[in-house]
């Protein structure tokens, strides 16, 4: 896709969406997602919108945002969601956004250093990680498409990114049903979500992923030799980065993600 056509594409979008959230995708009588699904191919088509850099957290993408840091465009459509879930009497609050691949490493690196203090073996510590964390240059977070949102009209829990607070009778519960009903109008969609057969990362609420941009970068990040990166990057534990383990973190972790947004 040409620039041009992006920022046409994004311009009118906006419009549509002043107009009315919930138009945003949906002006004519095509199902939503077909709509959607389009403007992916497109983007898949389009080698200059991304780099490989970009899809493992050491590009250098513009990125907005006053309390956090994503993709213009990703940026545009959760300011429109949050001015609406305000509306509708919600403190969103997004508590994690973009982060380079040294974040990520940082992130590694403390938790790896935790379990060793338990006196866990290295593959039980690598495994107790990617419950939720993810190995350094695998990140969704890499990408400036994907954000950890959370509510706040109750206050600020101690541990905001726990599952309780998003289920029955927990203090984000309003919100969560907000988001399940209106995310998906503005492109976003959850990413480890709570069905039971899913493996890889256990159910996460609070992640988002902006499908239009994130969908095309999930292909193009699959044809990039993981294994090569993983097994060249030096990082604690490495060393049990097996090709059997690579390519069931990959198959689970990266891929097994909700099947709307592969
Ligand atoms: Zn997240």
């Amino acid at each position: 896709m040409l620039p041009k056509k992006i920022f046409k594409i994004a311009a009118l979008s906006a419009f549509v969406l002043i107009l009315h959230p919930s138009c945003a995708y949906g002006t004519s009588d095509k199902p939503a997602d077909e709509k959607k699904d389009e403007s992916s191919t497109e983007n898949q088509q389009d080698p200059v919108k991304f780099t490989n850099d970009e899809l493992i957290g050491k590009g250098n993408p513009t990125l907005v945002g006053k309390d956090y840091k994503l993709l213009p465009e990703v940026s545009k459509q959760l300011e429109l969601m949050m001015a609406d879930a305000r509306k509708a009497g919600f403190k969103p609050w997004v508590v994690s956004s973009y982060r380079t691949y040294s974040y990520q490493n940082g992130i590694w690196e403390r938790k790896y250093k935790g379990n060793l203090a338990k006196k866990m073996t290295a593959i039980n510590n690598i495994n107790k990680i990617i419950e939720y964390s993810t190995i350094p240059g695998t990140s969704r977070h890499h990408w400036g498409t994907d954000f950890d949102i959370v509510e706040t009209t109750k206050g600020v829990p101690a541990d905001p990114l726990h599952e309780k607070h998003f289920n029955e009778g927990g203090q984000m519960r309003g919100f969560k049903l907000w988001l399940d009903k209106n995310a998906h109008t503005y492109g976003f969609y959850l990413v480890y979500t709570n069905d039971k057969d899913r493996k890889g990362f256990k159910y996460e609420p609070w992640h988002f992923t902006y499908k239009p941009i994130s969908q095309p970068m999930l292909r193009a990040y699959q044809k990039l030799d993981i294994k090569k990166l993983l097994q060249e990057n030096k990082l604690m534990g490495s060393e049990n980065f097996t090709d059997a383990f690579i390519k069931r973190y990959m198959d689970e972790h990266l891929l097994d993600v909700n099947p709307e947004i592969k």
